[in-house]
């Protein structure tokens, strides 16, 4: 079989390494005497695998002490539910920058539980191609915490750390796609989510970070057992029957990750990695990729040729030269080129070859 490359933005690409580990250790053999998804999430053998797992992912990211880490089930969304419940119980009042698709969700599943959500800016009108501003009189006060999505997938822009939103008050980060892909200093946050499947491991797994003392000011007392995040953290990611093989796979993708070199060597690499294809997209007549220069996306980057219907036949044909997923997401068409940690250079230079070749056809 020719080499082929998976360009998804989610479930993501997964280091090679891993994908052959997971295969190699799958079956029961004489040490295990069963598989991985026939253990208890109460056994000492998956116990260790979530203490490593979490001890792993404080060191990449250097997660203070003062931070919980846990590990759920649920996805991206589930969180977009749960944040509010734990974190909005005093004002009840959060503040959203809408700068993509998954910003906007979560101010509607916040409001959808009672809780007021204010977009204090928003970029939609300009299809979130930069980012929005946080307004001057923001006053934090006001609100329970402002909530960004740090990576938007779909629409392929960032909030770098070096251009977060300054505020003094509490900050919520979704940063499902572009968790270790690039550096953040969680201390300038207060709770960090993100789903496994694009970055860390497979569907399955979602990761929280929270800020104890401010979980311990919360009023949760109307909040369902599984919603809390105290329940999960008390239990060690165990309250209830933990996603085992999920949690399992993405602790392969942490040691794949410190074994590369961490955050800072993904970090080079995804740069690496974007630039050349943004490079090759700035200086083609025929390709474009919209969103504002400081603001791109390492993880999702997004270009068109301008003709959505055209877009989509040469997607359809980088598949039948081993480039798959390149379709834009269904909300806004184009093309989009995830190119997660595990996603090679090799990669980005056979999309490039392949889309130079397209060009030339077209003049
Ligand atoms: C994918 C994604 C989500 C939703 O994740 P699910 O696991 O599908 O619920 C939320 N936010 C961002 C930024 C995402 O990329």
């Amino acid at each position: 079989m020719a080499k082929t490359y998976n360009f998804s933005a989610g479930p993501g690409v997964l280091p090679d390494e891993v994908i052959t580990q997971i295969k190699q250790e799958f079956e029961r053999n004489e040490h295990t005497h069963m598989s991985i998804i026939e253990i208890s999430h109460r056994s000492a053998q998956f116990q260790a695998i979530v203490t490593e797992a979490e001890q792993k992912l404080r060191e990449l990211m250097a997660i203070p002490e003062d931070y919980a880490v846990i590990f759920l089930q649920g996805g991206g969304s589930t969180q977009f539910e749960m944040i509010p419940l734990n974190f909005a119980t005093n004002q009840s009042h959060i503040a959203i920058l809408d700068s993509g698709n998954f910003a906007a969700k979560a101010s509607e599943a916040a409001e959808m539980l009672g809780k007021q959500a204010t977009v204090l800016n928003s970029t939609k009108g300009i299809n979130y191609q930069k980012l929005p501003i946080l307004p001057e009189h923001f006053d934090p006060e006001l609100y329970d915490y402002l909530h960004i999505v740090t990576n938007n997938t779909i629409e392929g822009i960032t909030f770098h750390q070096d251009n977060l939103p300054s505020t003094t008050g509490r900050l919520v980060a979704d940063m499902s796609s572009n968790i270790l892909a690039e550096p953040y200093d969680i201390n300038a946050f207060d709770a960090v989510f993100a789903g496994g499947q694009k970055n860390l491991g497979p569907a399955g797994v979602t990761v929280a970070i929270t800020k104890k003392d401010w979980l311990a000011q919360q009023d949760v007392r109307h909040v369902g057992p599984m919603m809390r995040y105290q329940n999960h953290i008390d239990k060690q990611s165990m309250y209830n029957t933990s996603p085992v093989f999920s949690i399992y796979a993405l602790n392969l993708v942490l040691d794949w990750v410190v074994a590369q070199g961490g955050v800072t060597e993904m970090h080079r690499r995804n740069l690496e990695k974007a630039h050349k294809l943004y490079a090759f997209l700035d200086q083609s007549d025929f390709y474009t990729a919209p969103v504002e220069t400081n603001a791109r996306s390492l993880t999702n980057v997004v270009f068109t040729t301008g003709d959505l219907t055209r877009d989509k036949m040469i997607a359809k044909r980088a598949e039948s030269e081993g480039l798959f997923n390149l379709n834009g997401h269904r909300s806004v068409g184009g093309f989009r080129a995830s190119l997660y940690n595990a996603q090679s250079m090799a990669a980005v230079d056979a999309l490039i070859t392949f889309l130079k070749k397209v060009e030339k056809e077209q003049v």
